[in-house]
């Protein structure tokens, strides 16, 4: 049994109670939205999940796709699972009703999203990039390059890519060559090769629209000279009819470790006479625009170590109670019981459990700032930019871990393919690496986020003081949750001591600071999780003390318990490994090594 349900309960609780789901619906601009249409939204979009995407989970892992002669033949299934996710309208739900969209806030999307992630990640990455290039489009296209794309990708009928990557250019997009010249009629040909283009080919959709970045004549070097260009799989006439195929192939199709549904493509443009493509907003301002789509797919990318880590956890859960093994310690009664007994069983489960609801509950919280910052809250899209690589790397992180976790309940069955517990586990390996490594988050998170802020430091500081209050209140509201204040108090120093220490050390000494970045976006990352796990306990206290007899509430208090206890302490240790471990990291010459 690996059937994945929508956690539908915690995802209510996260957006009404934590992220403010009725405040958000107030906003300009979401008059459309209330918590009942959400509710029923995320009733359809489970049964989705489960019912079309979950069932074609393992043939996308088993059999993957066919690439012959650059045309590429997904799994079965997959084709139809597309169609009826863009029939059902699934696919325009979070974009502007100009462009034929629903308009539904990011904080809505992010729960559905989570669930198409959770029953197929390799599928879920189709939509994704979609929804990335479609953001990228509309805010900086022209006019006409948005009235003649958007409506068909919104629909869902073209589906979008987005290609930086090229064998000598991955994190270093300075280093991109592939080239663009202008022809005279407003259009360019644009030549070079991409390397994993996510569903860069595919049959589930009559267009692909590629967003390429590449370098004009006489360009600058380095990232300012590289710009954004639209390159359609087939050229679109001015009726908005397909016409001819653009001088663009996939040369080769990926062999990976895992999402062996999602079609990874080498791209070969212009080979013969110039792939046909389209300038999007200036020249040379291209790295900026892609800024747009990478920071959606960012958000989107910590999104899949939940939702892969929830759909670990739960087949975990289910073996644990199917599964019978040795005596459990403690117990008199001599009966075998299943591994759910045993204490250690148990601490995996409920480590995986607490751990995900707090990367869901950050997830959604980064989510509805940005439905604030769009609403023209201006702290709101600085807590949105401070937050997007600690979702992107922390949560990422987290799911790798939480997979093998997971996997480990299932003992040696677990390491064998047939139970499909290990797809998750390299499934989930890819999200560390794409849309930027954690180190390059961690570099975001140190330099632009903090040190290089425009007053260093403002951004993280106002959370640092956000968060304080909340230790006060928790003090203050209820026995139970003092033990969570102190933990959280303890996780909010330490992480306020290494950011002053990143500050006071960034110009002088920035390799000792890059030394420990990745280890301090974990410490962000646990103590903003922390924090709001600590919020949710208190509402879960609030709630129970009125007198709800909801056994969700008293599962909240004991997952955010749990977190503080056993997650939180790790704040400290990283903030010494932040502050004092540089040394130790360059303490072998390299030649030693
Ligand atoms: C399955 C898959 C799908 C992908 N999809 C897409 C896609 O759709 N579009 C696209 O354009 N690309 C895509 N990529 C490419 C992906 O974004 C890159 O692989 C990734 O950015 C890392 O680049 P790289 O592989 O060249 O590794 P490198 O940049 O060579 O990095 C190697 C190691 O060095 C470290 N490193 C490099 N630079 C720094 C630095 N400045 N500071 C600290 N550490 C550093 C990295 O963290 C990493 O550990 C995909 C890749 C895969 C495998």
């Amino acid at each position: 049994m690996s059937t994945y349900i929508a956690p539908i309960r915690d995802m209510q609780f996260v957006l009404n109670e934590v992220a403010g789901l009725e405040e958000i619906c107030a906003l300009p601009g979401n008059e459309e939205c209330s918590v009942d249409l959400v509710e029923s939204i995320l009733d359809e979009a489970a049964k989705f999940a489960t019912g079309v995407l979950d069932p074609i989970n393992r043939v996308g892992d088993r059999v993957g796709h066919v690439c012959k002669d650059g045309v590429v033949t997904t799994a079965e299934g997959f084709k139809e699972a597309y169609q009826l996710f863009v029939e059902t309208g699934w696919n325009a739900m979070p974009f502007s009703p100009e462009y034929g969209g629903q308009g539904l806030p990011a904080v809505v999307s992010m729960a559905v999203n989570e669930m198409w992630k959770g029953a197929n990640m390799a599928f879920g990455l189709c939509p994704m990039l979609t929804g990335g290039a479609i953001e990228a489009i509309a805010h900086h296209a022209s006019d006409e390059l948005k009235q003649k794309y958007l409506p068909k990708m919104v629909e869902g009928t073209w589906t979008g890519t987005m290609n930086l990557t090229e064998p000598n250019a991955g994190s270093d997009l300075a280093a991109i060559s592939s080239k663009a010249k202008p022809v005279g009629d407003g259009s360019y040909l644009v030549s070079g090769t991409k390397i994993f283009i996510t569903w860069g080919e595919h049959d589930v959709a009559e267009n692909i629209i590629h967003l390429v970045l590449a370098r004009l004549p006489d360009a600058p070097p380095g990232l300012k000279g590289i710009s954004l260009f639209l390159v359609p799989k087939f050229l679109v006439n001015d009726d908005g009819s397909l016409g001819k195929r653009n001088d663009l192939i996939c040369a080769s199709i990926e062999h990976k470790l895992g999402i062996h549904g999602s079609p990874t493509a080498v791209m070969s443009y212009g080979e013969n006479e110039g792939a046909v493509g389209y300038l999007i907003g200036e020249e040379n301002k291209g790295v900026g625009y892609m800024f747009t789509m990478m920071n959606h797919a960012r958000v989107n990318v910590g999104l899949e170590g939940v939702g892969i880590a929830e759909r670990a956890y739960q087949h975990a859960l289910w073996y644990a109670r199917e599964r019978v093994q040795g005596k459990i310690v403690g117990d008199k009664s001599n009966d075998k019981k299943p591994i759910l007994h045993h204490p250690d069983v148990r601490r995996l489960l409920m480590d995986c459990k607490s751990r995900t609801e707090a990367m869901r509950t950050l997830a959604y919280y980064a989510a509805a700032q940005i439905d604030r910052a769009h609403a023209g809250d201006a702290a709101a899209q600085a807590r949105i930019d401070l937050l997007t690589p600690v979702v992107k790397g922390w949560s990422t992180e987290q799911g790798v871990e939480l997979t093998s976790n997971a996997l480990q309940v299932f003992g040696g069955v677990g390491f064998v393919e047939e139970t499909g517990a290990g797809q998750y586990y390299r499934d989930s390996r890819i999200t560390t690496i794409y849309e930027g490594t954690t180190a390059i988050q961690a570099n975001d998170l140190v330099g632009r986020k903090l040190a290089r802020e425009k007053v260093p430091g403002a951004a993280m500081k106002a959370l640092i003081a956000e968060m304080k209050l909340t230790v006060d209140e928790l003090v203050a509201a209820d026995d139970q949750l003092k033990n969570i204040a102190v933990n959280l108090k303890n996780g909010i120093d330490a992480l306020s001591t290494a950011s002053d220490w990143i500050l006071a050390n960034y110009d002088n000494a920035p390799a000792d600071v890059h030394a420990g970045s990745v280890p301090f976006l974990k410490l962000t990352g646990i103590v903003v999780g922390g924090w709001l796990m600590a919020k949710s306990a208190a509402i879960a206290v609030k709630r129970l003390t009125e007198g709800s007899s909801d056994d969700f509430y008293k599962s909240k208090l004991a997952t955010a318990s749990y977190f503080a206890a056993h997650q939180l302490p790790f704040a400290a240790a990283y903030s010494a490994e932040m502050t004092g471990g540089a040394a130790s990291v360059f303490g072998l010459p390299e030649n030693l090594f």
